[in-house]
């Protein structure tokens, strides 16, 4: 297959439907065209693709994302995990994780997600003012409420979720606030995704606002002196202390594999499975259900998509202080924000590492009174 590298896949993400239940305002997704819900014999391609062609490493995570998974329903998921269980437990250490709005949960989901040790990612951008001016219903009304109920189905099966918080405009100067609303509902794992450029999203309010470091760098901190796990300041300081080079999966060739409901299948950053590009078109290399993983890969399309991405971590490489705690980034965001993979420097460097890596450096020492008294909820 040409001078493609065949990496081991250890992240699938799995688009069970690319339906979704909410209309949030900064969806990179941008269409919500009907439901198509996954077929099993497209999994059961699947999975069998990765255990004939060797692509199975020692772990492999499946992510059930893109659209809101759980409408695909209950039924679809208990037969999916049986499926994969069955199909590849023998042959890799399996883990699930799921990426939900959290709005249809309750607790026959959440019973679920307990037995089958899923761990579960939930879109909180806040307290309801703040998460109701983007994450809404197609009606406009917020879905703050909803989510509250699911969380609450969540803990009363065991299950500590992970919280993904979009930090927009509106929210940026509001971290005590945000802290606060955690901390009261014993959150104390959130990933912050700054608002960027990708996909359907064309607008952030960081094009327009030169002071938004500032303004990050201020609301990170107020998180890192709570001893929050913010997962941005976690991978600076667990690479403070070993200093190890870090490689970026997602601009490794199939270390990411990607599948949509219908079996289309991409690699490197998840957001290119449903993107395209006036330059590139789709990035969908091939269908489970009738074309080799690799062998798409290593063809002409897959190629020319690696070579794009190669040069622009080559070009990360040569020209970012910061290569050895990132490992190159997320191609998507190049090619979103810059027009082109060969490229480096991204709102998303500057948000996921650069930031957090002052805060993490010289921000005043973790409050010990709060990190003592995070909540055995974590
Ligand atoms: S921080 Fe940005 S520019 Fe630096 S290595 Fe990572 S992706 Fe490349």
């Amino acid at each position: 297959m040409g001078s493609a590298i065949v990496n081991k896949v250890r992240l699938l993400t799995m688009q069970p439907t690319s339906a979704c239940n909410l209309r949030c305002r900064y969806c990179y997704l941008g269409r919500h065209k009907g439901a198509v819900v996954m077929d099993l014999a497209v999994l059961r391609a699947a999975l069998a693709r990765l255990a004939a062609e060797d692509l199975l490493g020692p772990e492999l995570t499946i992510s059930w994302h893109m659209g809101e998974p759980l409408t695909a329903g209950k039924d679809f998921f208990r037969q999916a995990f049986a499926l994969t269980e069955r199909m590849l437990g023998g042959a890799t250490r399996l883990g699930h994780s799921i990426q939900t709005n959290g709005t249809l949960i309750d607790d026959q989901w959440a019973a679920l997600f307990a037995e089958r040790d899923v761990k579960v990612g939930l879109s909180l951008d806040g307290p309801t003012a703040v998460h109701d001016a983007n994450r809404v219903l197609p009606d406009g009304s917020g879905s703050h409420a909803r989510v509250m109920a699911g969380l609450d189905c969540l803990r009363r099966s065991g299950v500590r979720p992970s919280i993904i918080c979009v930090v927009n405009q509106s929210s940026i100067d509001r971290a005590e606030e945000l802290r606060d609303f955690f901390r009261a509902e014993g959150l104390w794992r959130i990933n912050f995704n700054i608002e960027e450029i990708e996909g359907a999203h064309e607008r952030s309010f960081v094009k327009s606002d030169a002071d938004w470091r500032e303004r990050y760098r201020r609301f990170l901190a107020v998180f890192h002196a709570a001893g929050v796990a913010v997962r941005d300041l976690e991978n600076v300081k667990s690479w403070l202390a070993d200093r190890r080079p870090r490689a970026a999966g997602a601009a490794l060739p199939l270390h990411h594999l990607s599948i949509d409901a219908t079996g289309g299948f991409s690699s490197f950053s998840p957001e290119l499975l449903s993107a395209s590009h006036p330059a590139h078109g789709d990035f969908i290399l091939g269908n489970v259900t009738s074309d080799a993983i690799a062998a798409a890969m290593g063809a002409a399309k897959g190629q020319r998509l690696w070579a794009q991405i190669k040069k622009g971590l080559l070009r990360c490489k040569a020209e970012c202080p910061h290569f050895g705690l990132c490992g190159g980034g997320y191609p998507s965001n190049k090619l979103f924000e810059n027009g082109s993979f060969d490229s480096a420097r991204t709102t998303a460097c500057e948000a996921g590492i650069i930031i957090p890596l002052a805060v993490a450096s010289h921000a005043p020492a973790v409050d010990a009174a709060h990190g003592r008294g995070a909540p055995s909820y974590f």
